[in-house]
């Protein structure tokens, strides 16, 4: 028969290195691996045979089988799933690597344990952690019997089967163990780990066991165990000679002459209860039975952070198992992973579990279970969107999630972890769920002005509120650091105002949306529309702002378009001015966002592109020189120098880019020179031309994206 060699996909063979090579302790995590792989199998063969009978013709059960064989030292594992074409096994066990296989190597080299490799999708591979020589049987319904065989080592081969052996249908991978993993030849030990790690697989699993009995035979039947002595299904053993003959004395009274024999004979004990966990009672269920599922769920090397356990009856009944996970997965976000994580049941029977509309997006973290007793058994991914019961399904999966994480909240350091891990979820869920959208306020946690190191909810946010402060204050900025000492929190902080820092680029999607808490609107405190309650002098301000405005006009009109406007400003008390966005557009960090998305349609950036006032500070001394001197001469250079210079600054401290960094050094290493009466002439260095400053209305110079 023709054999194909096929090379391990580069990653792939690097990742079999390190699992053959490297010491783990944690070895026993492939069985898991395996019948987590063959329940996966039999998932998909009885989904399909949901719709079509007869694709279980090839083989009607549905069974783990588990056989220790310690003449070959080998440990063979057969499923009757849905079995592998020829094309399946050249790129699902070799060829083609999953995402994750690199992620795996690179967390295996931060000390990650290997224990994990199941929630990186490679888990068929850690076989090679017991296993020398790995041999794949498989046949799946649209194809025939092949085998793929590896000892790792660079290249498998695939081969049509042709020994005869009929699987009908489904997958045998029979591992050579090495010489020193023998003990996953003991029942004992096979046992043991089905219970500890896949007690929860909802297909019987059994093992092939070897059972002893003690028989009577007379003489004449002895003969006959005899000739039975090499059959497959039993092995007679004699007793010894000695034990033979004492037995004889004991049953002396016994007129025929009598032997005692042992009868080895082989049987399928199933090693798995297979009752489900979501049928019985929560109050019955300890926490470690919830552990132990959660794990058999997910493949997860941790236990669980939450769990919520309910049941719906009433105009529709189902019951569902909830989990949230300790950490976000490595790819949380990635488009190309499954839709969510919740498997359905319909009536204790697996349908399947990436339905894409049992749970929102944003929910996509929580893992586990729904098992309905409404829905049609043959149910078709396409009937289900359209399904009233799903959408009742959802909306109390979503519910019982809000429930769960609140709980979550009530210890803080559990809900600093799972804040950690998902924050970014709650606030896509603010985007994009408006009917929860106050409960997920509820969960938001931001540092602050007046946090410290910890996190504040808005609701104690709002406890801390001055007496006659009407709005809630936040900034936005790439983090708290480029926050915290931010010119625009001059007055507030003042004021004894707490301003929230919203530092995560989704925080200007989600407060886009959220915008108000408890009927308190959250207000930005980059943008205009900042009104504070002033204690000042209002007449005093009136006059200062009259005194200001002919500096005003100069300056609009030295920076021209890349103002809308200038203004005195009310917000800053130190700094000598700032830029602050139109109350709807965007701020200077949504900009910065919004540059860094690389496929973003360009023509968006015109209308939203944050649409800058100048805001001046009249107490400032270097706005009260400029104010002189423009008065004097509004032609002077150096007031058109100087209000360049402070333009192209407040974008910097206002969170904004430089077009030109160059120019703006060269304004900057001028300003240099002057303070350290350095002459232009004497610099022998610089050509007269790159030390003059560069000029003011060339559009080259400091041009800023065009606003329209
Ligand atoms: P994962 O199971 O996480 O997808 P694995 O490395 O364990 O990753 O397996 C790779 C793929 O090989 C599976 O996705 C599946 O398509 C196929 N496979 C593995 N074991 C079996 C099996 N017992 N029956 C059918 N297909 C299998």
């Amino acid at each position: 028969m023709e054999t194909e060699t096929f090379a391990f996909q580069a990653e792939i063979n690097q990742l079999l290195s390190l699992i053959i090579n490297t010491f783990y302790s944690n070895k026993e995590i492939f069985l898991r691996e395996l019948i987590s792989n063959s329940s996966d199998a039999l998932d998909k063969i009885r989904f399909e045979s949901l719709t079509d009978k007869s694709k279980l013709d090839g083989q009607p059960e549905l069974f783990i089988h588990l056989i220790p064989d310690k003449a070959t030292n080998s440990l063979t594992i057969i499923d009757s799933g849905i079995g592998m074409t020829k094309a399946d096994l050249v790129n699902n066990l070799g060829t083609i690597a999953r995402s994750g296989t690199k992620e795996f190597m690179e967390a295996l080299a931060a000390g990650a344990d290997v224990s994990m490799i199941g929630q990186f999708g490679v888990g068929f591979y850690s076989a090679y952690l017991v296993a020398e020589k790995v041999v794949v049987t498989t046949k799946h319904n649209d194809d025939e019997q092949y085998v793929w065989e590896s000892q790792a080592g660079g290249s498998f081969t695939v081969t049509r089967d042709t020994s005869g052996e009929v699987l009908g249908r489904g997958t045998k991978i029979t591992l050579y163990l090495k010489d020193d993993q023998l003990e996953y030849l003991e029942e004992r030990r096979l046992k043991d780990l089905v219970k500890k790690h896949s007690e929860f697989i909802s297909y019987p699993i059994s093992l092939w066991t070897e059972k002893t009995t003690e028989k009577e035979i007379s003489d004449d039947e002895d003969d006959e165990a005899a000739a039975k002595k090499d059959d497959e299904e039993g092995k007679v053993e004699e007793l010894d000679d000695d034990e033979a003959d004492k037995d004889e004395v004991d049953k002396s009274s016994s007129s025929k002459k009598k032997k005692k024999i042992k009868e080895v004979s082989h049987e399928w004990a199933l090693v798995n209860k297979q009752k489900p966990i979501w049928m019985r009672k929560p109050d019955d269920i300890t926490k470690e039975e919830y552990s132990a599922f959660y794990k058999s769920l997910t493949n997860d090397w941790e236990e669980h952070l939450s769990v919520k356990h309910f049941s719906v009856e009433g105009q529709l009944e189902f019951k569902a198992i909830l989990f949230v996970p300790k950490r976000a997965p490595f790819d949380l976000f990635d488009t190309r992973k499954k839709l969510n994580n919740i498997k359905l049941y319909v009536r204790r029977v697996f349908i399947m579990d990436n339905c894409e509309d049992i749970i929102p997006e944003y929910l996509s973290f929580v893992k586990g279970i729904v098992d309905s007793e409404d829905l049609p058994l043959n149910i078709s991914r396409e009937m289900l969107q359209q399904n009233k019961i799903l959408k009742v399904i959802r909306k109390n999966l979503v519910k019982k999630c809000l429930e769960l994480f609140a709980e979550i909240a009530e210890n803080k350091e559990d809900y600093n972890k799972f804040y950690e891990a998902f924050s970014k979820n709650l606030k896509l869920g603010i985007h994009e769920d408006s009917q929860n959208r106050s409960k997920l306020a509820d969960l938001l946690r931001y540092h602050s002005t007046k946090s410290g190191d910890e996190l504040t909810s808005l609701k104690d946010y709002v406890t801390r509120m001055k007496e006659n402060q009407k709005d809630i204050y936040y900034i936005t900025g790439e983090s708290k650091k480029a926050v915290e000492n931010s010119p625009f929190l001059e007055r507030l902080k003042k004021k004894g105002c707490e301003v929230l820092f919203m530092v995560d680029a989704i925080d200007e999607y989600a407060v886009g949306q959220l915008k108000e808490y408890e009927g308190k609107k959250l207000v930005s405190a980059t943008k205009e529309g900042l009104k504070l309650d002033d204690d000042a002098d209002e007449e005093e301000r009136k006059k200062k702002n009259e005194a200001f405005e002919g500096l005003c006009k100069t300056m609009k009109e030295i920076l021209g378009e890349k103002v809308e406007k200038v203004v005195v400003s009310d917000r800053i008390v130190d700094s000598p001015c700032c830029l602050v966005t139109g109350e709807y557009g965007w701020t200077a960090n949504m900009e910065r966002i919004m540059k860094a998305q690389a496929l973003r349609d360009s023509s968006m950036g015109s209308y939203m592109s944050s649409k800058k006032t100048m805001e001046i500070n009249p107490e400032n001394a270097i706005m009260e020189e400029l104010r002189k001197r423009a008065e004097a001469d509004k032609n002077d250079k150096s007031v058109k120098d100087l209000v360049v210079l402070l333009f192209e600054t407040a974008l910097l401290t206002s969170g904004f880019s430089l077009e030109d960094p160059n120019m703006f050094g060269s304004r900057i290493h001028r300003m240099l020179k002057l303070g350290l009466s350095i002459d232009e002439d004497e610099d022998a260095g610089v050509a007269a031309d790159d030390a003059e400053m560069p000029p003011l209305d060339d559009d080259e110079g400091s041009k800023m994206e065009e606003v329209d």
